[in-house]
Formats: structure tokens, C-alpha cells, sequence
């Protein structure tokens, strides 16, 4: 489903990413993980179409098609998701009427009042309270809320793959809890994830007995292997993982 060939990324005259490699197919459940600083985020921006990161060399194809044309609504309306961690400032607009919005322009099927009424379900589902759908879009949400938002755009929107990046940073155990929650619920209804981690908390509330792990090294992965790698991390450490395999 999601195709990436041989792709570098240059920033400030140096490659942030270089011939990097990785596929993922539908359903499946991808977990890159990597020391700070090695291309992860960039990677993530960069298949999410963010307009810094459009000049790439390589192939990124999505459903057999190269994406390098597509801006990041559209990829998104093709079904490629990133959580908006930083939603547009819209003033005057609250989070419940941004999302309204949201999902008419990407779903001109249903109308407005079917959307609201989804929007509440799920609402409820996710624990969210009326009070916060009525706050101002980035007025002063935590990171924890802003997090849950991004998982709630998710669960609205249904996307095809889901790319998230860290969305355990900096969050409380009850929104790891949720977080984790709506991770496997998009992946047990077919989603793929492709899960941007640390190891700790959030991995083990994730089921990973099909997941496959990647780990990042100076922009690009140099080993992948079954959710035990995680653990493997959790314990060893990158530098010792990557002695050992020869990945130095
Ligand atoms: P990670 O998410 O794995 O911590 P990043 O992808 O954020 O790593 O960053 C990888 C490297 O690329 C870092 O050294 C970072 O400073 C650099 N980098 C990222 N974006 C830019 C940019 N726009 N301009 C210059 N350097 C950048
Ligand atoms: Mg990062």
C-alpha cells in the first residue's frame, strides 16, 4: 500500500534521510523506532506531504501511485493521515466546528447533521467532555488533549494508514491508556499504522504480535524484526543493538 524507494531528504546542505527503504501493506502494524535526531520525524512530515519536506529524492508511492505531486490535504483525502499536531489557528472556530468542516470537505457524501451526530459518538467513545469540542482550535490544549485530538481526528476520518509520531510524548497515563486504545482499534479495523515510538509505556499496551519494528539510524533503517525488537531496545539500548547486528 505504502511504497518507499530509495528516498533522501536534504536539509541545510546535508541528507537528513538517504536511501532509505520501506513498505508497508494494508492492516499492518509498523513501529520505527530510533536514537533523537536520526530522521524520524522527518520522515513522518515527509510522507505526510508537509509543504517543508516536498523536495525529495526517490520514489514515495501510495496505493501504486507516486505521491510527490499530492500536497497533504490531498494525500490525506487519498486516505494518508498524520495527526495534526498543530491544527491551522482558525479564530472564532472551536474544535468541534473545525472538525465539522474537516470532514465535509473530505466526505461530501454525508451531511453536516449525520457528521455532527458522529462526531458526538465518538466524542463520547473517546471520553472527550462537550466543554472541550467547544474550546478554540489550539487554544491553549495540553498535550495530552492535543494528542487525544489527534486520535479523534483518526477515528473520524478512518484513514487508510495512520502516521504518528511519538504520540506518546509527554502524556499521562490515562491518555496513554486511550491512545493506545484507539490505536489498536483502527488497527484491528484494517487501518496501518506506522507508529513513531520510544519504547516504554504505550508499547506495551499495544499489541505487537504482528507488528514488525524498524530501527533508525542516521536516516535510515538499518535492521527491522518482530515486536521483540522493541523489547530488545527496552533492555540493550540502540548503540548495543546496532554493535551487534553490524549496523554501525
Ligand atoms: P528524530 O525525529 O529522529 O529525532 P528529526 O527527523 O527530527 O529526528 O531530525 C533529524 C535531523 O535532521 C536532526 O539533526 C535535525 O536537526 C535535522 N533537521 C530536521 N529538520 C530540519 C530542517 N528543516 N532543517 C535543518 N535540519 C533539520
Ligand atoms: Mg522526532
Amino acid at each position: 500500500m505504502l511504497e518507499v524507494k530509495d528516498l533522501g531528504v536534504k536539509k541545510g546542505g546535508g541528507y537528513i534521510l538517504q536511501n532509505l527503504n520501506f513498505s508497508a501493506g494494508k492492516s499492518e502494524l509498523h513501529v520505527v523506532m530510533g536514537p533523537n535526531g536520526s530522521g524520524k520525524s522527518t520522515l513522518a512530515r515527509t510522507l505526510a506531504g508537509h509543504p517543508e519536506y516536498n523536495d525529495y529524492e526517490g520514489s514515495i508511492k501510495f496505493r501504486d501511485r507516486e505521491i510527490s505531486d499530492l500536497k497533504a490535504d490531498e494525500r490525506l483525502r487519498e486516505g494518508l493521515m498524520m495527526g495534526f499536531q498543530h491544527p491551522p489557528r482558525i479564530n472564532g472556530v472551536n474544535i468541534k466546528r473545525f472538525l465539522t468542516r474537516v470532514l465535509e470537505k473530505l466526505d461530501g457524501v454525508e451531511g453536516t447533521e449525520k457528521i455532527e451526530e458522529r462526531i458526538e459518538i465518538v466524542t463520547k467513545e473517546l471520553g472527550f467532555s462537550e466543554d472541550l469540542l467547544a474550546r478554540n482550535i489550539n487554544a491553549g490544549l495540553s498535550g495530552g488533549e492535543r494528542k487525544r485530538l489527534e486520535l479523534l481526528q483518526a477515528r473520524l476520518l478512518e484513514p487508510e494508514i495512520l502516521i504518528l509520531d511519538e504520540p506518546d510524548s509527554g502524556v499521562d497515563v490515562d491518555s496513554l491508556e486511550l491512545i493506545s486504545d484507539q490505536i489498536n482499534w483502527l488497527h484491528e479495523r484494517g487501518t496501518t499504522i506506522v507508529l513513531i515510538t520510544h519504547y516504554g509505556s504505550l508499547l506495551e499496551e499495544i499489541d505487537l504480535e504482528d507488528a514488525r519494528v524498524h530501527l533508525f539510524r542516521d536516516g535510515k533503517i538499518v535492521t527491522s524484526g518482530e515486536g521483540d525488537l522493541a523489547r530488545e531496545v527496552e533492555e540493550k539500548g540502540f548503540n548495543r543493538i546496532y554493535e551487534e547486528c553490524g549496523c554501525n
